[in-house]
């Protein structure tokens, strides 16, 4: 297939990571949609642009992923403009990071319904789209918290190691069928996510880190965008970092 003839859906696409996963895809030729909960201004703006450079379709879907039925809806609604879905990302994720002493059950939840059954969400309403259609690729944006312990992270943490879980296990499931599931473990990477940390956590982080500098969106997209490519055709099931070396 050419890049002009696939479908790709991203969530959480808006901004941070999802948006410059987006700008990518769509430069590459690939029509994209993505979903967003909150950032409704970023996200017609973003639609609005990649279009207008890349000249490929790109559609916004305010959808929150811990809904299995707003999920359902973008799937139909994507389905409805283009008949197929051949690339997902499972992007959307927060943070609530507190000590498990203080955590709430609600962070936990939270973190949990957003980051983990958000991706399922996606997953158990386009695999069988990619089942039918023989072949698919996902990509689940992971974390090296899911490889690694980091302390005030259990919800995250968890969250992180399940994707990578369900990553593994998907790509056996589907693999008889041309579907690729791989996940991208990014180290710190900076964004709104980050942003808010204090200045002596972002020192001791560059300090951890053999590069010496933190990640931009567009290290992930990059990553992201191979393994969704047909470069990319024989690699499923894999867990591959980009850190600047923080878990070498
Ligand atoms: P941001 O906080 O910048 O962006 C998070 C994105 O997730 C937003 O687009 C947001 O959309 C979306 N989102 C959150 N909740 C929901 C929801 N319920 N439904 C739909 N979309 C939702 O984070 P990053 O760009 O940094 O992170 C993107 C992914 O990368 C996350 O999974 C994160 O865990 C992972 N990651 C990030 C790292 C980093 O250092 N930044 C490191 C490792 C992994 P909206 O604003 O519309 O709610």
């Amino acid at each position: 297939m050419n890049s002009s003839e696939k479908v790709a859906l991203v969530t959480g696409g808006a901004r941070g990571i999802g948006a410059a996963i987006v700008r990518q895809l769509a430069a590459e030729g690939i029509s994209v949609a993505f979903t967003y909960s909150k950032s409704t201004e970023q996200a017609e703006a973003l639609a609005a642009s990649v279009s207008g450079a890349s000249g490929v379709a790109c559609l916004a879907i305010r959808a929150d992923v811990r809904k299995m039925e707003e999920v359902a809806a973008a799937v139909d609604q994507i389905k409805a403009a283009h008949d197929r879905i051949d690339i997902l990302v499972n992007n959307a994720g927060i943070v609530r990071d507190w000590p498990l002493i203080t955590l709430e059950e609600s962070d936990w939840h939270d973190v949990v319904d957003t980051n983990l059954s958000g991706a399922f969400n996606a997953c158990k309403r386009i695999v069988p789209l990619m089942l039918r259609q023989r072949s698919g690729v996902i990509v689940n944006i992971s974390s090296v918290a899911g490889l690694v312990g980091v302390p005030g992270q259990i919800n995250y943490s968890a969250t992180k190691a399940g994707l990578i879980g369900m990553t593994r296990s998907l790509a056996r499931e589907c693999a008889s069928r041309n579907i690729r599931v791989n996940a991208v473990a990014p180290g710190f990477i900076r964004t709104e996510m980050t942003e808010g940390l204090s200045d002596s956590l972002k020192e001791a982080s560059l300090e951890r880190i053999p590069l010496k500098r933190f990640g931009e969106a567009k290290d992930v997209a990059a990553l992201t965008c191979f393994l969704v490519s047909d470069a990319a055709s024989y690699i499923t099931g894999g867990v591959f970092v980009v850190d600047g070396g923080l878990t070498a």
